[in-house]
């Protein structure tokens, strides 16, 4: 708990940025501005970045007034936390006309106290599988050297290393350099659905570019199961995962996926096989369940049929579909999660929280993965059509009812391996 709030960070426009001792930080919810309580600030946890906001003014409060007016001494400024960290409150600010829609990142409030940045945040999450300083480059590369000489016509073993993990830096494809934990498992060229956010595909029209392209081509079974069973006789803790963040919808590849499973398993029962997918295809994942998948994320910006349906614009499949699929995923005694795109006024709202909780007791799920939303907020609630989103608990206090509720319900942010679905306080990060 802080001795009082922080103060608001502005940028000089020169990659400068400063505190206003004038102005106490505030945070946005919503459309709305307001005071953080001392006890929701931690440090800006390692791995943390800090980002000017191009055309839009910090939102603070007046240390000597206590009236809230914006900072004029320069640009607003929001932090994008590390994983395995949940932000509470967005940045709080006022956008210029000409404000340039935001690059897909999120954007948590950020203040600065005793020399010291801080952010209204919660750990989430135990597992150090994507803890910055656990990352050795010259292990990465060695391990690409060496993996792309085992596998020289191996075209998904070539994508993750020259694009994943030595172009945009992918945690889950340096940690399987590194021979350890998740190895990503990318599959499909193409997806069923057209998130607004999208972050391996954008339409041209739009004025923000996805973070990474998507995948432009389909892997056979073979070379799915050429990298990934060593992986998973060897790696601590082993798990491997189709559904990545630079490509589509990996349920359109199911029969590829189906036939790498039942030979995977031929060759190894060790680690387990996950699939982060859109759950658009419950039919799909019934076949890969019998094939010996062993958990599934969903991800969903909302559990509100009406605000799923306006980001994800699906092409032929329904709300309905996705939860059919996490209890498709029970039925077989699998692990299912959500990965819960947490935005400060929308998911906490009363009525997201209701249908949260009628999701979690008719879906059987497992775990939450409170991640955090990497949108412009602007952009996003005028994308939802949200103007009042009415009643909200809070992001902390609504973590808070739902563990009490359900308490044999995981909270995290990564997919847990075997040893955690079978208990999930494995002191694994040591
Ligand atoms: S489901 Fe995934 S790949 Fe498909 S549009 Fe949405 S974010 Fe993009």
């Amino acid at each position: 708990m802080l001795r009082q709030s922080p103060y608001i960070l502005y940028s000089d426009g020169s990659g400068n940025i400063f505190e206003d001792t004038s102005l106490f930080t505030v945070g946005r919810s919503g459309w709305d501005a307001m005071p953080i309580d001392d006890e929701d600030w931690i440090e800006l946890p390692d791995g943390g970045n800090l980002y000017e906001l191009p055309g839009r003014r910090g939102i603070g409060i007046d240390v000597k007034t206590g009236e809230m007016r914006l900072c004029l001494k320069g640009w607003a400024v929001a932090a994008f936390i590390p994983p395995a960290h949940t932000g509470l409150y967005l940045a709080a600010y006022e956008a210029l006309d000409d404000a340039p829609t935001l690059p897909l990142f999120c954007y948590t409030a950020a203040g600065w106290l005793d020399d010291k940045f801080y952010v209204p945040a919660v750990r989430i999450e135990q597992d150090i599988r994507q803890e910055c300083r656990g990352f050795d480059k010259g292990k990465v590369d060695e391990g690409v050297e060496r993996l792309l000489a085992a596998y020289p016509h191996n075209r998904l073993v070539k994508h993750l290393a020259e694009n994943c993990a030595l172009t945009y830096e992918c945690p889950a494809a340096r940690n399987y350099f590194m021979g350890r934990w998740e190895c990503p498992v990318p599959a499909s060229p193409a997806c069923n659905a057209n998130c607004v956010g999208c972050i391996s595909f954008q339409p041209v029209e739009e004025t923000i570019i996805s973070t990474q392209d998507r995948l432009t081509f389909k892997p056979t079974a073979e070379e799915i199961v050429e990298f990934t069973v060593p992986h998973l006789e060897t790696a601590p803790y082993p798990l491997i995962s189709f559904g990545q963040g630079c490509e589509g919808e990996p349920l359109l590849m199911w029969e590829t996926i189906k036939d790498a499973i039942i030979e995977i398993r031929k060759h190894t029962d060790k680690g387990s096989i996950n699939i982060n997918t859109n759950g658009s295809k419950p039919d799909a994942v019934e076949v890969l369940m019998k094939a010996g998948l062993n958990s599934i994320r969903v991800s969903l910006n909302s559990v509100l049929p009406d605000i799923y349906m306006k980001y994800y614009l699906p092409n032929n499949y329904h709300f309905d579909d996705i939860i059919e699929s996490l209890r498709v995923v029970r039925k077989y005694n699998g692990w299912s999660s959500i990965n819960y795109f947490v935005f400060p006024g929308m998911t906490d709202r009363v009525v997201e929280y209701e249908a949260l909780r009628e999701v979690i007791r008719t879906t059987g799920l497992n775990m939450i993965q409170w991640r955090n939303f990497n949108i412009d907020p602007d952009w996003y609630l005028g994308r939802m059509g949200v103007t009042e989103p009415g009643e909200c608990l809070g992001i902390g206090q609504m973590m808070e009812l739902i563990r009490e509720e359900f308490p044999d319900l995981k909270f995290g942010y990564f997919n847990p391996p075997i040893e955690r679905m079978k208990n999930f306080d494995v002191d694994f990060a040591h």
